[in-house]
């Protein structure tokens, strides 16, 4: 086959795009050795460097069929407006998603206040970007926090994004502080309604998931990092009969490329349930694209367009490429700009 087919981009709904240096690096160690070095690399960030950085990952976004990125964000206001000009220059589509953190990780994370906080996002909309709030987790924001946060979000309709469940000690935590776990603290203080995105999810059990599903929230996952860090894998199968949204994200950048993440997916799935075509191939491209749009409160992104003629679609009939694309391709698949 020969020539190009254009369709809709992949939504990244999920990036910390700085952790793209980190790829190799404490390939040894445990989640927690990782996040270590993961913290000395946020903590040498500037404005001048996310700008630089952050502008050459995202080319590799868009290079990869992502058209749309949603960066959680926990490096600073500067940072911010850095990242958003760095998305700008590229013409990926940029949803800030602005992190609030109370306690743990780096001074620099945190605010002093969740007063701070609100502010902090009431500037960044008002000079023009596009914003979603994002209480990193419940490890870093306590119960009031997440509450006011929860408030606001409602209020005027914003995309929440939270980590939840990636880490069996996370939810030891939170068990240990509140009673409770951590999807459970979420409903409690109106941080899970239908726009909201929990990450990752990985351990999260049935009476979470039934939380999950009453409220409307979506799951993002990020299978090659949840693979990369050893965090564990969707419960996909009980997921997908609660009719929980899914939606991807490239997180740790490790890997950028939409069709590995969606077909880790399906894999998990088969891997679980022994069975084939757990999720069709219209639900995993709606979870890579309009799903993921939707949890960034996004109507319109680009397009992208992949090549035809790429060696790994040889002898595929035309009827088979949307299915080969995810069973068979990769990233470099697309055309690039
Ligand atoms: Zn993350």
């Amino acid at each position: 086959m020969a020539g190009s087919l254009r369709l809709p981009g992949f939504v990244n709904a999920h990036s910390h795009t700085f952790q793209r240096a980190l790829r190799g690096s404490a390939a040894g160690s445990d989640f927690w050795g990782w996040r270590d070095t993961m913290l000395a690399a946020a903590e040498s960030q500037t404005p001048a460097l996310v700008r630089e950085e952050y502008e050459l990952t995202y080319r590799e976004m868009l290079d990869a069929g992502y058209t749309a990125v949603g960066e959680f964000h926990y490096l600073g206001v500067a940072e911010a407006h850095a990242a958003a000009e760095a998305a700008a220059a590229v013409g990926i589509a940029f949803v800030l998603l602005h992190v609030a953190y109370a306690r743990g990780g780096l001074l620099r994370f945190r605010q002093d206040s969740v007063s701070t906080f609100i502010a902090e996002v009431e500037t960044l909309r008002a000079a023009g970007l596009t914003v979603g709030l994002a209480p990193h987790s419940v490890r870093a924001c306590p119960a009031d926090w997440l509450e006011e946060i929860g408030a606001y979000a409602a209020a005027d309709s914003l995309p929440l994004h939270v980590h939840a469940d990636e880490q069996p000690k996370e939810i030891e935590e939170c068990l240990a502080e509140h009673g409770c776990r951590p999807i459970e603290l979420l409903a409690r203080t109106g941080c899970l309604t239908a726009n909201t995105t929990v990450i990752h999810a990985t351990h999260a059990d049935g009476p979470e998931l039934d939380l999950l599903a009453s409220s409307g929230a979506a799951i993002c996952v990020c299978p090659t990092t949840e693979a990369d860090l050893g965090d564990g894998f969707l419960p996909a199968e009980r997921v997908r009969t609660r009719g929980i949204p899914l939606c991807i994200g490239s997180d740790s950048n490790a890997r950028i490329d939409p069709f590995e993440e969606l077909r880790e997916l399906e894999g998990i799935a088969r891997r679980q349930t022994g069975r084939r075509g757990v999720f069709s191939t219209d639900e995993l491209y709606e979870f890579g694209r309009e799903r993921g749009a939707r949890a960034l409160g996004l109507e319109a992104w680009p397009e992208t367009e992949v090549d035809l003629g790429h060696a790994s679609l040889r002898g595929v009939e035309a009827q088979h490429v949307p299915a080969a694309l995810l069973a068979g391709c990769g990233a470099d698949v697309v055309v690039r700009e």
